[in-house]
């Protein structure tokens, strides 16, 4: 029987969050479609430690690939391994998170499987057994409904778009060892370059400011929200604000940035462009601070705040802060 094979994104040793929320989906596919779901993890060693965790989200095999070619990232030879791994599986589906790194690697892998390929879905339907994902298409302005026709069915799924489910089962580990290319290009190195430590697209509140701030010297007042909302929370930006230099390119969300979806975006002096609207648009409750009522901002907005941001956020971080200490 074919499996879905879901590779697991490992960064400098750790499993990113995003791989619980895959897992889910996964398992909840693999319900719906009878089949069993393998989480696949490469790297250049010590893989066993990691091994057991797709467990707890309800997914039964892992298949590891250790070789001294996957010890650092390499784009080439990862997709080349993940390749040979869904061949060898009989792979009937290929799921990754759409991170940076999977959407990037998962078209490399179709290409070399000579599949369809759906990019950033934030859901799947079941009709006569063919599976039907949804994937915002023109800066979020439509859904699609997109079946790839080809086989192994391979997507990329939006952090945040599941929400990790525990299931707990035990996990059968399987090694393999595969013939694989010399890589034609490794990172050498990870740097992070933002202030805050939770990456924009893993975390469940985003404190996101625009030009309206009116420079980097204002961000202490966001940072100041972010850190009363608690360790869910860190900060982004749009594109004018990181491309002018007051925060870092990571934070940048939005057409050309990163898309996020956390249960709560905060858009403190943002118009709401439509390039930045596509990275948030699919946050669970949008809070919207901008003296313009005009401003487009509102028409995505859950909750809008019409007025000046450096009266409001101030106040915010205090109500937030009696609230937390049950005031
Ligand atoms: C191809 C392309 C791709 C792009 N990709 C992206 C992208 O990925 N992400 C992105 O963000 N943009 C992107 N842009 C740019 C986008 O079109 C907008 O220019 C940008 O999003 C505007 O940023 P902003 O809202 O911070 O600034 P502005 O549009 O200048 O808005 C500032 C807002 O702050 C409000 N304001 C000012 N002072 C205060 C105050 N004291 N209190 C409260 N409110 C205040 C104003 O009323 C205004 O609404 C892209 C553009 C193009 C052409």
């Amino acid at each position: 029987m074919s499996t879905i094979l879901v590779v697991t994104e490992i960064l400098e040793g750790d499993l990113r969050s995003v791989n619980d929320q895959v897992y889910t989906a996964a398992v909840q596919m693999g319900r719906a479609t009878g089949q069993p779901v393998t989480a696949l993890m490469l790297g250049g060693g010590d893989l066993d430690a990691l091994a057991q965790a797709p467990g707890v989200y309800g997914v039964a095999k892992t298949v590891l690939v250790e070789d001294p070619k996957l010890a650092r990232y390499s784009p080439d030879c990862y997709a080349a391994a993940i390749a040979q791994v869904a061949r060898h599986q009989e792979a009937g589906v290929v799921l990754m998170g759409a991170t940076m790194t999977g959407k990037d690697l998962l078209a490399r892998v179709a290409q070399l499987l000579d599949t369809g390929l759906a990019q950033d879905c934030i859901g799947f339907r079941i009709d006569g057994g063919a599976i039907h994902f949804t994937r915002p298409m023109f800066a979020g302005k439509v859904l699609a409904e997109v079946q790839v026709t080809s086989r192994p069915v391979m997507a990329t799924i939006r952090p945040k778009a599941y929400k990790a489910e525990e299931a707990p089962v035990s996990v059968e580990v399987e090694r393999v060892q595969l013939d694989l290319p010399e890589p034609l290009a490794v990172v050498e190195d990870y740097q992070r370059g933002g202030a805050s430590t939770l990456d924009v697209t893993e975390a469940d509140i985003v404190v996101s400011g625009g030009r309206g701030m009116q420079g980097p010297e204002h961000w202490g007042l966001l940072e100041a929200l972010a850190e009363a909302l608690g360790e869910g929370a860190t900060l982004g930006c749009s594109r004018p604000v990181s491309d002018d230099g007051w925060r870092p390119h990571e934070e940048h969300v939005g057409q050309t940035g990163k898309t996020v979806a956390p249960d709560l975006y905060i858009a403190c002096g943002i118009s709401g462009a439509i390039q930045h609207v596509a990275g948030m648009a699919s946050s669970k409750y949008i809070v919207a601070i901008n003296k313009d009522p005009e401003a487009p901002i509102f028409n995505v907005a859950d909750y809008g705040i019409v007025g000046d941001l450096f009266d409001i956020v101030p106040a915010l971080t205090e109500a937030v802060k009696k609230l937390k200490a049950g005031d």
